[in-house]
Parts: structure tokens; sequence; C-alpha cells
């Protein structure tokens, strides 16, 4: 591990500016709701860092996840972090196959022992299932991870049917698909839920792990809590209708041609936990509440069993202080006092933060 080039020389040789990687640096802790200081410790520590192994294993999937981190716009804060990682073994994407990808998985291992990190998409069939329902190269899912998870740093697990099981598990279930936290028991899980994640969350939390070598704090489900610490609704800028009590009926009558809330079409912003509204999709250009579609609450436990898509969770009458009531009691099932707690830690963390330029971290190294 230790030939490998550090971060700063790789950057460096690819024509990456000083002025570029500070201000990715100032945008890494600001994302990750971090303290100034934590801008210089990033750029210090990714600079000297070598590129750690990773390992990334895709079991019950669609290949959602791998696409949502690829399909990024140069240069973008994804295209940094992945050259700061060794990504050594992805089914998808490496251009290995059979028993020479299975060879490149080992020697990571081998080279690598208790450094590397995992990082699964999908879900797999459970310890009771048939194994057999979801094999690769021979060998059941469930063999895979735990070869692997045993020279392992962390697991980070991808994606909704990771986290949560996701489409696999949803019911009846017929693989007995589980998540992968139900399965590992002596290493930390990270949980980057969404159907897909969001790209930045992927890279955010695996630049935290490189600057502090550990993970960020964790929500009650094992989320990133910069990440997952507000609600969809918390960051909407169709809140003031919703307080307002001005809702679009259909998707195409004047509610919604005037940008009303999508509450009563099935907007499970209330309940959903994740960084859209403030990241927004496809490099920052949108995302769905933006592109007239509500929320679907994917990145939450049971997505898929959780009710209609396009079925109001339950209907406000328009007066705000019922409506304010319904949020709260959406905000109590998806939670109820710790999510309100993550979420204040969050905002306490926001407004205590002076937020610093790459001017001024520029200065302090
Ligand atoms: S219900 Fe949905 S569309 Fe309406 S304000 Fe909340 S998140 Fe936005
Ligand atoms: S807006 Fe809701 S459904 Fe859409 S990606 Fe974000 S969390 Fe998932």
């Amino acid at each position: 591990m230790h030939d490998r080039p550090t971060l700063g020389e790789t950057l460096e040789r690819q024509g990456v500016s000083r002025r570029g990687f500070l201000k990715f640096c100032v945008t890494t802790a600001s994302l990750l709701a971090l303290p100034p200081t934590a801008a210089t410790a990033i750029a210090e520590a990714l600079g000297q860092a070598r590129r750690p192994s990773v390992i990334w294993l895709s079991f019950q999937e669609c290949t959602g996840c791998t696409e949502s981190l690829t399909r990024s716009f140069a240069p973008t804060l994804e295209n940094l972090i992945l050259e700061t990682i060794s990504l050594d073994y992805h089914h998808t994407l490496q251009a290995a196959a059979g028993e020479a990808a299975e060879r490149a998985r080992e020697e990571a291992m081998h080279a690598n022992e208790g450094q590397y990190l995992v990082v699964v998409d999908g879900s797999l069939p459970g310890p009771g299932a048939n194994p057999g329902y979801s094999t690769i190269a021979g060998i059941s899912n469930l063999q895979m991870l735990e070869e692997t998870l045993a020279g392992a740093a962390a697991v980070v697990a991808v994606g909704s049917c990771a986290a949560f099981g996701g489409l696999p598990m949803a019911d009846p279930n017929p693989t007995g698909a589980v998540p992968v936290s139900k399965v590992v028991r002596d290493k930390p899980v990270i949980n980057v839920s969404g159907c897909p994640p969001l790209p930045m969350v992927i890279t955010g939390v695996l630049a935290h792990y490189l600057t502090f070598g550990r993970l960020p704090e964790l929500d009650e489900y094992g989320r990133p809590l910069a990440f997952f610490g507000q609600s969809i609704h918390d960051r909407c800028y169709r809140r003031p209708f919703y307080d307002k009590g001005l809702f679009a009926e259909t998707f195409d009558d004047e509610g919604a041609k005037k940008g009303w809330c999508l509450y009563r079409l099935g907007c499970k912003g209330p309940m959903a936990y994740n960084a859209c509204a403030t990241m927004k999709w496809n490099g920052g250009t949108s995302w769905p509440i933006e592109s007239g579609h509500p929320c679907l609450g994917c990145s939450e436990p049971d997505f898929w069993d959780a009710g209609g898509f396009y079925r109001a969770l339950s209907v406000p009458t328009g007066d705000i202080a019922t409506t304010a009531a319904v949020g709260g009691l959406l905000g109590a099932a998806a939670g109820g006092a710790a999510v309100v707690k993550t979420r204040r830690a969050k905002a306490d963390a926001i407004s205590a933060h002076r937020p610093i330029t790459a001017e001024e971290l520029e200065q302090q190294l």
C-alpha cells in the first residue's frame, strides 16, 4: 500500500490546481457540516493520504448505485474523490472477468490487510435462505461478504438495498433478502441509503474516512448525520405553499403549474431524510420536486412496502395548524424524538460554524 502515490501527487500529476483542491476541501467540510478548522485538516490529510484500497461488491441490485456514482460531471467532488481511492475490485466496472477478477479481490485483501474498505450495493439472501439465489464465482453472496470482510476496516452499504433490503426485500421477499447490517456483526457499517444515493453523499463519506480515519457521526439508522440529518420537507422550496395549505391536486392543474406543494400527490418529503433539496442531482441541475414529481421517500427503511407512491400519507385539510400537525405526526413515524434530535444537531452544527473561503484556507496552510 505504501508504494501508492499520495492524493497530492496524483492530483498534481493530473494538473489539478492547488486552488481547485482547496475549494474541494472547503466544500467537503461544509457538506459534512464541519467547522472551518476541519477544512484545514481535510486539506492536510487528503494531500498526504495514500489511496486506500476499496473492494466493491454488488449483490442483489440493479447497478443504479454505480450509475449514480459514475454519471457525474467533471470536474466534481465525486471525480476528485474517485482519484483518492484505489478501486481494486468492482463487479460492474472492472475489465477483468472470471478467475482473474477473483484473484484481484484476493490480492487487494492480502496487500491491504486490516486497512481496506468494503463497499456493498445490493441486499443478499440471508443466512436462512437458499444461498443459490445469488452467487458470484460459484460462491454465495453471504460467503463472499464474510470472506472479504475478514480483513476490512469498515463496510459502506451503498443504496437502499444494501442499507435496508430495498426492492429484493419487498413483500413477499422471495429470496429471503436482508440488508448488510443484518449479517455483519464485528465491523462498523455505515448506511448510505437512497435509490440511488446521491453521489456526493457516497464520496463525502469516503472523504471523511480518508481525512479522520473513522466514519462520520451516524443517525439512528446508521446513516451519516451530515447528509441525513434534515428531511426533504425541512429544506423544500415548496414548503411555504405547504404551510399555507396550497396543494396541487393533479399533475397538470393550476396548482401544479404554480409550483404548489405536492403532498396530496403522494410526496413523502415530510418523512424522508436525504440531502436532495440542497445538493440536487445531475451536477446540481435539479431534483425530483423541482421537476414536479413528489419525493417517494427512497432513502427510508421499507421504501417499497410503505404504501402507494402517489397516495398521500394523510390528507391535510389546507388549514395551517392541521397541516403542521400532520407534518409532526409523519416526523414521529419516521423516528420520533431521535430524528428531531439528529436534525437539531445538524442545525446547531451549521449555525455554530462560520464558513471559510478557499483563499482563507490557503493563508492558513
Ligand atoms: S410535502 Fe413535499 S412538496 Fe410539499 S413542501 Fe414537503 S417536501 Fe415539498
Ligand atoms: S427526492 Fe425523495 S425519492 Fe427522490 S431521490 Fe430524493 S429522497 Fe429519494
